[in-house]
């Protein structure tokens, strides 16, 4: 066993603080990755204090993490010592059901096996996450990070961006589609930059009126603020799709007034649950989606398209010592628009 230095919550009420967890020695096929970034997600938030139910304490948070490979266990063939990896939301599946066969393992009808606030394959050892100094992972759960993107940039990719490209790119966005992206946050600004990539004219809706110069400079065509008199009304019937990030309770019905005639709103958002009239969906013939993070062939595929049209994710580098400030912080939607911990600031004893 390894002894490793993380950050650790014990209870829903109480801030992260230091904590040691055991990582093992890299079984047949396994590797161990020395991690140098990782991304702050709202999704940790969410589970650190409990708002999905059923978490596991203590919680060692984390899924967009990027680093080094340090160790390989005998039978690793996909790589080698030093390589620069990514690892997702997840580190395991079945491998076996319709959902891992097809690359969607995320879907895994048996239960992927979560980076954190999880359990392995075994159903009992608990996972920990990517705010430690490293983690052991099966090699067929590792991505290829490619070259050319500073990895600070890179490690919101593995969940804030899979997430985005995932349905967007399911949906077949398109040069010139019209669509629009709720909440301009981590999910948020990377739905901006590659629903760009792929050519679409994105629109930003926001509930902080202060983003429109940020949503135009990440590449948006427009705003709206949903805070304005009207803004419903004015931009009814405007939208083909709408892609919904938004981590905090708020009205459907209200947004897909904004969709035209058999749109789609897509959510990857998931708030407290809403009350939904079926008449918001029936009267023009509607779509209402959802779509959870991508699976490991989509994801490398998703890093693949960033890297060739130079994408990644606008970030405040932090110390893991100021992670509950940043979660305060992303709670008040003052983001802009991932935090990434260094994880250089983090030490073995
Ligand atoms: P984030 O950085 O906090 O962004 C969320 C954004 O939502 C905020 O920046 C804000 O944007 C908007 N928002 C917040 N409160 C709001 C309110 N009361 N009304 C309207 N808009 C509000 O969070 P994130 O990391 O992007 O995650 C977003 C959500 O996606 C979370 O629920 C997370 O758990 C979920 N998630 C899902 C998946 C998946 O696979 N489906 C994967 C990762 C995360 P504005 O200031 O622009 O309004
Ligand atoms: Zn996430």
């Amino acid at each position: 066993m390894i002894t490793t230095a993380a950050y650790a919550t014990v209870s829903a009420l109480l801030p992260l603080a230091p904590h040691t967890i055991e990582r093992r020695d890299p079984g047949p096929y396994e590797v161990l990755i020395d991690i140098l970034y990782c991304g702050v997600c709202h999704s940790d938030i969410h589970q650190v204090r409990n708002q999905w139910g059923g978490s596991i304490y203590p919680m060692v948070p984390g899924h967009e993490i990027v680093g080094k490979i340090v160790k390989r266990g005998e039978d690793v063939i996909k790589w080698k010592i030093g390589d620069i990896v990514g690892v997702g939301y997840f580190i395991d599946s079945c491998h076996e059901c319709d959902a891992c066969a097809d690359g969607e393992e995320q879907y895994c009808e048996k239960g992927m096996n979560t980076t954190f606030n999880g359990h392995e394959r075994d159903g009992k050892t608990p996972t920990y996450g990517g705010y430690s100094t490293r983690i052991t992972v099966n090699e067929d759960y590792v991505l290829r990070i490619p070259e050319g993107l500073p990895l600070e940039r890179v490690a919101p990719l593995m969940c804030a961006g899979i997430t985005v490209y995932s349905p967007l790119h399911r949906f077949g966005i398109k040069t010139n589609d019209n669509i629009a992206v709720v909440g301009l946050g981590g999910l948020g600004h990377m739905g901006v930059k590659i629903a760009g990539a792929m050519g679409a004219k994105v629109t930003v809706i926001s509930h902080s009126p202060d983003k429109r110069a940020d949503a135009l400079a990440l590449g948006a065509a427009d705003f709206i603020a949903t805070s304005e008199k009207d803004a419903f009304k004015v931009n009814a019937k405007r939208f083909d799709f709408i892609l919904d990030t938004v981590s905090a309770k708020h009205d459907y019905n209200a947004y897909l007034s904004m969709l035209r005639r058999d749109g789609t709103m897509m959510l990857v958002g998931i708030p407290d649950p809403v009350l939904l009239s079926a008449s918001s969906l029936v009267m023009q013939r509607l779509k209402l989606a959802g779509s959870l993070i991508g699976g490991i062939r989509e994801t490398q595929e998703m890093l693949d398209f960033c890297a060739e049209h130079r994408v990644a994710a606008d970030v405040e580098v932090i110390p893991i010592q100021k992670i509950n400030e940043a979660y305060e912080r992303i709670l008040k939607s003052d983001v802009h628009y991932r935090f990434v911990i260094d994880m250089a600031s983090l030490k073995d004893e």
